[in-house]
């Protein structure tokens, strides 16, 4: 358990009024989520308090050498007035396996979800209640040690900040177009692709910028090794429906372990589809769009959610995936997960937390 000391702010902000569009990461909330570790003293001075600038060192190593974890979940604000928290003990574990491979101390679970209840708590005005808005939640380490050197610093900042959030396709689910990367890869075996850190992102940019310019949404990238196997998104999981099957990518190391993914795959076992978690070649791909056996494509992730591919751009082709049409099981999933973590569905598995 944390001792956790609050300041409130004494110059709230205008929190934005329902209807307002919110966007996705751009207005935050009053205050914050702080905590120090040092070398010797481990994590210590837990404690919300008003948003506000960090003060660094030039030299801090985060600044150089990139050493950083971060998480991301979302709270809601349920029909019932209650505020809902999904699976978050699943981000504090995650965010344990992303720590243990950056040489990141670890956090307690229960102090990770201490943390962030905490904060969402004293912010709880600001979860906006327009449909398919939330309070996005980022929660987030740094090496913060002043010094010039590459070696795991011996002092961190973790920090939880919040941002009310609009739906993020604010005219209802759209489909997207995706652009299968064929030149850059984003991770390989061994590396840090299933952690979620800066650094994977950062590599990820110059593919993303080149996919926009040509009017695709987001990558899929392939393997980093042969570029012949499907791995994911920019910052979702991927998910295919070939002849009726669920078929996704298996975690390999590479590939980031999605909760929403692992929600995926829970309710479609639930609902008697047959689910994969294998292998899958772009060549798979590619021939199951031209034989119309690939019914439906989506991306799954905290932010959106669900996201269906309309679009799949490989070398010089272009694939249309489902007439412009969202599928029906990637309606179901976005209908029955949404429906959970707002609290208008039942939630026989426990995933909602109340704050
Ligand atoms: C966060 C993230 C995801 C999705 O994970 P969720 O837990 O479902 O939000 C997928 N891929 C990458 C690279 C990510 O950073």
């Amino acid at each position: 358990m944390l001792n956790i000391r609050i300041e409130k702010t004494t110059m709230p902000k205008r929190i934005p009024a329902k209807g307002e569009p919110l966007g996705f990461g751009h207005i935050f909330t009053d205050h914050m989520f702080i905590m120090n570790y040092d070398e010797g003293q481990g994590w210590h001075d837990a404690r919300v308090v008003p948003y506000q600038n960090l003060s660094l060192d030039p030299s801090a190593m985060v600044f150089h050498y990139g050493q950083t974890m971060f998480e991301g979940l979302k709270a809601y604000k349920g029909a019932d007035g209650e505020v809902y928290l999904f699976r978050p003990d699943m981000n504090a574990k995650r965010a344990n396996t992303s720590n243990d491979r950056l040489c990141i101390p670890e956090i307690p679970e229960e102090d990770f979800v201490q943390a962030i209840k905490a904060v969402v708590d004293v912010d709880r005005a600001w979860i906006p209640e327009d449909e398919g808005t939330s309070l996005y939640i980022r929660p987030f380490v740094i090496s913060t040690e002043p010094h010039l050197g590459v070696a795991p610093a011996k002092s961190y900042l973790f920090m939880v900040i919040l941002s009310p959030s609009g739906a993020y396709y604010e005219s209802g689910l759209a489909p997207v177009g995706i652009w299968i990367e064929d030149e850059y890869v984003r991770a390989v075996r061994g590396g840090i692709g299933f952690a979620k850190t800066g650094g994977n992102y950062a590599a990820s940019l110059a593919a993303q910028v080149k996919a926009h310019d040509d009017g695709f949404a987001q990558v899929l990238w392939l393997d980093g090794v042969e570029r012949k196997y499907i791995e994911e998104v920019g910052s979702m999981n991927i998910f295919f429906k070939i002849s009726g099957k669920v078929v996704t990518p298996m975690l390999n190391g590479s590939i980031l372990p999605g909760i929403t993914r692992n929600s995926v795959l829970t309710l479609c076992k639930d609902w008697g589809y047959e689910v994969e978690e294998r292998k899958v070649s772009v060549d798979e791909l590619i021939e199951a769009a031209h034989t119309g056996a690939l019914e439906e494509v989506f991306g799954t992730g905290t932010a959106a959610v669900i996201s269906p591919v309309g679009k799949l751009r490989y070398m010089e082709e272009v694939f249309e995936i489902g007439g412009g049409k969202i599928g029906e099981l990637t309606q179901r999933l976005y209908d029955e997960i949404t429906g959970i973590q707002s609290g208008k569905l039942e939630d026989p598995r426990g995933w909602r937390q109340k704050v």
